[in-house]
């Protein structure tokens, strides 16, 4: 079965686990949202498959029992998302004050709220201290003054960079993390303002990371905790391990790298509390984007697409994350025949958004069989930075697409 909108105890009943959907089942929930008319005028939307969700918490919690995920909202905000995320025991990695708004109006506590961002704005610490986010992240002096001066209770962590990045296609070195010899000073800097720095931070990077970055980066994270020793400061108790995990097989040997890098280095501290703050692992896989085609242009063989997303939409991913789309006409996701489209014949197509530049091409090259105008185009695996980060560039608006939930039992 499949249905919209379960509560987050569905997530979990008894021996009826949901399941990740099948391509059928996708297709049957997408089938039926449209002909329900749950979608206005043919407005693109998103499925979030629930089953899906509890897959990627069941790997986590088995791969990294000992690691607890503070989800980094940046990644994907949708409210469900978060709830069910928040159902499953995850906590929340925020980078703003109005992250911490919308997972505090969840009914989440603040004390499952990190504020991993080292350079924030004065106003958002002050914030952070009225409700009570009492965590966050520095790489700088300045961050020390600020924090001393609006928020003297929040514990911090000192962000440090990797030295070996994990060339990822969204390297954060370039921006954020102590260099080696800046770690002491401010751990000084930290000590003489009376604040608490309670653990250590890190990116290796997001999206296509090596995973051995983990080994160097937990490797200088001890070196810290030495250094903070020798200085006579309080003993440090959190490791916070970043993001960087994609779902898969990069999933499977960032946690070899992980778990031996911890075995290697904090082995001497069981009572040490582990945490992590993955955005990709959780979203990525777990929302699929369905659009529709608004027009059509034949050129000799080639076949040209516009559809109602775009990269000033969803598929800014394409620019800023550095990601390959995929699409699918709805009508041969699943490979049933009993719904039907163009023949089997695929021709060269570029598909295009709906705004007027042509910068807004999102796929190039790519074989699709004939479609026509009002035909569905499906995206797979469009959860990370994607709505997230969307415009309202010509008026075609990001926040406005809604998002349906879907789930799964087995048969
Ligand atoms: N934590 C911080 C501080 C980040 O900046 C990001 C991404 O930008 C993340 C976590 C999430 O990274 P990922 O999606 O690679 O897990």
């Amino acid at each position: 079965g499949g249905g919209a909108s379960p509560t987050a105890a569905a997530a979990e009943n008894g021996t009826r686990k949901v399941i990740p959907l099948s391509r059928d089942a996708l297709q049957d929930f997408m089938l039926s949202i449209i002909t329900q008319k749950l979608q206005d005028e043919k407005q693109p939307f998103y499925v979030l498959d629930l089953g899906e969700v509890v897959s990627l918490i069941d790997q986590w919690k088995s791969a990294l029992p000992n690691i607890r995920p503070f989800y980094a909202v940046k990644c994907n905000p949708e409210p469900s998302f978060l709830s069910i995320l928040s159902a499953m025991g995850s906590n929340f990695d925020c980078a703003s004050r109005a992250e911490i708004e919308y997972v505090l109006s969840l009914g989440i506590s603040p004390d499952r709220i990190v504020f991993a961002n080292p350079c924030k704005p004065e106003s958002d610490i002050i914030f952070a201290a009225k409700v009570g986010v009492n965590l966050t992240t520095y790489d700088s002096e300045d961050e020390v003054y600020k924090i001393r001066k609006h928020h003297p209770k929040s514990e911090l962590l000192l962000r440090i960079k990797p030295m070996f990045d994990g060339n990822a296609r969204c390297p954060m070195g370039p921006k954020y993390g102590a260099l080696p010899e800046e770690v002491e000073p401010l751990l000084r800097a930290a000590q003489a303002a009376r604040l608490t720095v309670s653990g250590v931070s890190f990116h290796i990077g997001s999206g296509d990371a090596d995973s051995n970055a983990y080994l160097g980066a937990i490797a200088a994270a001890k070196e810290v905790f030495e250094t903070a020793a020798k200085l006579g400061m309080s003993k440090m108790t959190v490791l916070d391990v970043g993001g960087g995990f994609t779902s898969g097989h990069q999933f499977t040997t960032a946690a070899v790298a992980v778990r031996s890098a911890l075995k290697q280095h904090f082995d001497d501290q069981p009572e040490l509390t582990i945490i992590a703050e993955p955005g990709r692992f959780f979203a990525e896989t777990a929302f699929t984007l369905a659009t529709t085609i608004i027009g059509k242009r034949v050129r000799g063989e080639l076949r040209e697409y516009w559809i109602n997303d775009g990269l000033y939409g969803s598929m800014n991913c394409v620019l800023y994350d550095h990601a390959t789309v995929n699409a699918t006409p709805l009508a041969v996701l699943s490979n049933r025949t009993n719904v039907t489209c163009g023949g089997s014949k695929t021709f060269p197509t570029t598909v295009f958004g709906p705004t007027c530049d042509a910068l807004d091409t999102v796929l190039r090259d790519y074989q699709l069989p004939e479609l026509q105008v009002n035909d569905w185009l499906v995206f797979p695996n469009m959860g990370a930075y994607t709505k997230a980060a969307g415009s309202n560039f010509n008026g075609f608006n990001t926040s406005a697409i809604v998002t349906h939930l879907a789930y799964a039992y087995p048969s």
